[in-house]
């Protein structure tokens, strides 16, 4: 059993009812969120502290404590050796591996167990039927694993510092000779953005757009609150995602007319998504739409895909 001496205290510009602990551990000196309040993983804001953090305190705080004091992997509890704002460490990080599928469709790069579901040029069906419509995909694994958990931190955990590593890995599968005029996250609808604050699309979307040295466009806004696509068929989650997209009015007249775009979202699971807001930017005038992602959902894997939760629904964010 490791030997641990704590020091508690409680910061009165809080005036916060849950004491902070700051221990020692393998003779290093941690301030532990998990210690907050017991049992969870995140610090448990309530009452004076909860309005603080309405107040952005919290988002001042946070990241600081993170960067001086260096908690556990979130994802396989070993210590951080660095200091980083990264709660996870680099074997984690660099854990997850490229989706490699020896039959994909050759052109939403969708994975399949066997080459019957595509056609003689290589194309899935909804490809063929031009359902769709983008031109391209990039995305980096498979759902699953190690890869699900991080993208979990990122959007259920608020832990936005993971957008960085998160991005790299979409960049690694970007073609360097492809050029975009702009980059454009899938957008939340306006209530589902307030609720969890942000939008995970948009911080992978900034990352990207930072390193790639193209614009990010808010070309897209989401008009309707659409039900969960999660266990829908294919038909019924474009039928669910019907008029749910448009132009923001910035961008209708003319301003995406012949443009190259790279759409990013956190997860594909069927394209539907993808596929509605590739719909509205091609009406608007964009020439061509590769749609991003960091991992896709993988049919092959023997997982019970639409059984996941609502909440983890890449296709219903
Ligand atoms: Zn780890
Ligand atoms: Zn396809």
């Amino acid at each position: 059993m490791s030997k641990r001496s704590r020091l508690d205290f409680k910061p009165t510009h809080y005036r916060a009812s849950h004491w902070y602990t700051l221990k020692v551990f393998n003779g290093r000196w941690v301030f532990s969120s998990s210690l907050l309040h017991g049992s969870g993983h995140r610090l448990v804001w309530s009452g004076i502290a909860r309005r603080a953090a309405a107040k952005g305190i919290h988002g001042l705080i946070d990241p600081l404590l993170t960067l001086v004091f260096p908690e556990d992997c979130r994802i396989c509890g070993a210590s951080l050796k660095t200091i980083s704002r990264v709660p996870v460490c680099d074997r984690c990080l660099s854990e997850p591996q490229p989706l490699c599928a020896e039959y994909a469709c050759s052109a939403c790069r969708m994975p399949f167990v066997s080459a019957f579901p595509l056609d003689e040029t290589g194309r899935c069906s909804l490809c063929r039927l031009g359902l769709l419509n983008f031109d391209a995909v990039y995305s980096y694994g498979s759902y699953a694993g190690t890869l699900r958990t991080l993208v979990h931190l990122l959007k259920f955990e608020k832990m936005h510092t993971l957008a960085r590593p998160l991005s790299g890995l979409i960049l690694r599968m970007l073609p360097r000779e492809q050029r975009f005029d702009f980059i454009v996250p899938v957008p939340l609808h306006w209530w589902r953005r307030k609720q969890r604050g942000f939008n995970q699309s948009e911080l992978l979307a900034k990352e990207i757009g930072a390193r790639w040295n193209a614009p990010v466009a808010h070309a897209l806004r989401r008009v309707r609150a659409t039900t969960p696509q999660t266990g829908l068929t294919n038909a019924k989650r474009r039928a669910n995602l019907r008029g749910a997209f448009q132009t923001a009015s910035k961008f209708a007249k003319g301003a995406l007319q012949d443009t190259r775009i790279l759409l990013v979202d956190d997860v594909i699971t069927t394209g539907t998504s993808a596929a509605a807001c590739a719909a509205v930017l091609k009406r608007a005038g964009a020439a061509h739409v590769a749609v991003a992602a960091v991992a896709r959902t993988d049919r092959r894997l023997d997982l019970p895909i639409f059984a996941l939760s609502t909440a983890a629904a890449g296709g219903n964010s």
